[in-house]
């Protein structure tokens, strides 16, 4: 037998109440959203002349009665019919918007799945639509009380467009509090295109007073670069993070193929690997806020990027597990890091100095994101930059290049000498330099994952610390006199250190040390001495 699965209203309505969002605060993004694609659906029909009478001013309200527990959201879009108020609203699960994108290939309608109007039920007693179509016709009324009867008759209502009166209930008061609705607006609807005005009712404007709109309906993300000023991207970065110093570099994005992304990425200014970034990435999807839970979406190196990025390919409703299966996501993520390893090539092509002054915060995104991004390696391969106790900045390449013949090891690897204090280890680094030899500054905690795994990752590279008794080898082994200890001697080094003795190589003098100032130096092996250090480490990456 084959036949059509069937759906008991009366079940799956409160489940649909209960589990569509876990949060109930979306229910408001969900109403202001339908608002805007309602005005924008105008818009659309406006400029192709379908569209019934003068456009006029488009607006959103959010009113909030506190008294009489009602919230309503007030658009002047296109308005519903009686017959569609049947067929957008009766029907759970039939998108209007979706319908309408299909129709006019209209890519700036946020709906989808024909569920988010129903999750005013989620908060409310009782909802109430009023609306009237640009189409010609009376006004019409729409009440339900959350079981599966509806009332539907013609009522006059005389605005174009469309209200939603929520009857907030008893466990939902939190939303007829004006901080708390104010506080969803900012976040869900901040840069939504339409204009949102939230008041109160029974509130008298003084008068002069200008009315102010919560969100900025003109984001630089949806402009294009080429119109777009320095002053432009660092105004819009203080609108997401007032309290932020100015960024480093950004970066546009702007993708239609194989997916819709926009945005603009900022490098932030960072000292610190382990410097908490509470200021994060926000996800939009055609301009309505999803999360600033980005894990999944962009690489975890780039999580120390901030900005915003914008994808109506994104699913707005959806639950963090979903997104990671979410084959756009993995192309977005590839994307990305595409985009910020070109953009570093960029600089580091056409304005080298920058970046390398910059380098103290730019260097810990590469550094991350070359141990954990193998794609991003390759390219920063190239742009990489490490600094030397002069504070001269050497690419891979060039460090190779410069040290060639003088710093190879007994297997033929190129050497890279470094330095994790330059201040305690000067008498090395000295007695190296005297030697010819170019020692790199890796002080961070960064720097030690950073240095075991790119001993791994690139070929023929071995880092050794410039104290180590390998340095001493590659010094030039015949002119180091190894120190004969007596047995007394070694039992106080042995305090010292705690360390066994036999891991201990105690040279009396390195050549060409220039001043006096270390008459004996006590070297480890380099390996023993990096697993302290990673030991030191620890979870801290
Ligand atoms: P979606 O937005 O995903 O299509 P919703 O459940 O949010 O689904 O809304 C269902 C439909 O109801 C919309 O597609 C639209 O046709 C209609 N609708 C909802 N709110 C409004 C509104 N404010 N003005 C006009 N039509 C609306
Ligand atoms: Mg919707």
């Amino acid at each position: 037998q084959k036949g059509q699965i069937r759906v008991q209203t009366e079940n799956i309505f409160p489940i649909i109440k209960k589990f569509l969002y876990s949060d109930h605060e979306i229910f408001l993004r969900e109403l202001v959203s339908n608002a805007v694609d309602a005005s924008q659906k105008l818009k659309t029909l406006s400029s192709i002349g379908e569209a019934k009478g003068e456009l006029g001013e488009l607006r959103i309200d959010v009113v909030l009665d506190a008294k009489e527990k009602t919230l309503s959201i007030i658009d002047r879009g296109v308005g519903m019919t009686g017959e569609e108020v049947d067929k957008y609203i009766n029907q759970v699960a039939f998108s209007g918007a979706e319908e309408f994108m299909q129709k006019y290939k209209d890519a700036n309608i946020i709906g989808h799945f024909g569920l988010g109007f129903y999750s005013a039920f989620m908060v409310s007693d009782k909802v109430e639509i009023f609306s009237k179509s640009h189409k010609e016709g009376s006004g019409v009324y729409w009440s339900c009380d959350g079981s599966p009867e509806f009332e539907l008759y013609e009522v006059d209502y005389n605005q174009r467009g469309t209200k939603i009166v929520l009857h907030i209930n008893e466990e939902s008061k939190e939303f007829l509090e004006a901080g708390r609705i104010r506080g969803i607006l900012e976040r869900f609807c901040k840069f939504l295109p339409i204009p949102i005005y939230f008041s109160e009712a029974g509130e008298t404007k003084k008068e002069d007073e200008v009315e102010q709109s919560i969100n900025n309906t003109d984001p630089i993300w949806i402009k294009k670069p080429s119109d777009l000023s320095k002053e432009d991207y660092e105004k819009f970065y203080k609108e997401l993070y007032p309290y932020n110093e100015t960024p480093l570099f950004w970066i546009h994005l702007n993708v239609d193929y194989p997916f819709n992304l926009t945005g603009v990425l900022y490098f932030p200014k960072i000292k610190q690997s382990y410097e908490i970034q509470k200021d994060k990435i926000q996800l939009y999807s055609n301009q309505v806020f999803v999360t600033d839970e980005v894990k999944d979406i962009v690489p975890e190196f780039l999580m120390l990027l901030q900005g915003v990025i914008d994808s109506p390919d994104i699913p707005l409703n959806v639950s963090r597990s979903y997104l990671q299966g979410d084959p756009n996501v993995k192309k977005i993520n590839a994307h990305i890091t595409k985009k910020v390893a070109d953009k570093l090539d960029e600089i580091f092509r056409t304005e080298r100095n920058a970046l390398e002054e910059k380098w103290e915060s730019l260097g810990l995104f590469v550094k991350y994101g070359m141990m954990t991004d193998d794609k991003f390696l390759e390219k920063a391969n190239k742009f990489l930059v490490m600094e030397d106790t002069d504070g001269k900045f050497h690419t891979l390449e060039e460090y190779k290049t410069a040290t060639e013949t003088l710093q190879k090891n007994k297997d033929g690897k190129q050497v890279i000498l470094y330095t994790t204090n330059p201040v305690q280890q000067d008498a090395y680094i000295q007695a190296a330099k005297e030697k010819g030899f170019t020692i790199i500054k890796m002080e961070t905690l960064v720097d030690a994952a950073f240095i075991n795994t790119m001993e791994m990752k690139w070929d023929n590279v071995s880092f050794v610390r410039v104290d180590a008794d390998i340095v001493d080898n590659l010094i030039d082994k015949q002119e180091s006199n190894e120190m004969v200890l007596s047995k007394e001697e070694e039992e106080q080094l042995k305090n010292l250190f705690t360390l066994d003795i036999s891991d201990l190589h105690v040279t009396t003098e390195i050549k060409g040390l220039s001043t006096g100032a270390a008459p004996v130096v006590a070297t480890r092996p380099e390996f023993m001495r990096r697993m302290k250090d990673m030991g030191a480490v620890g979870g801290g990456m």
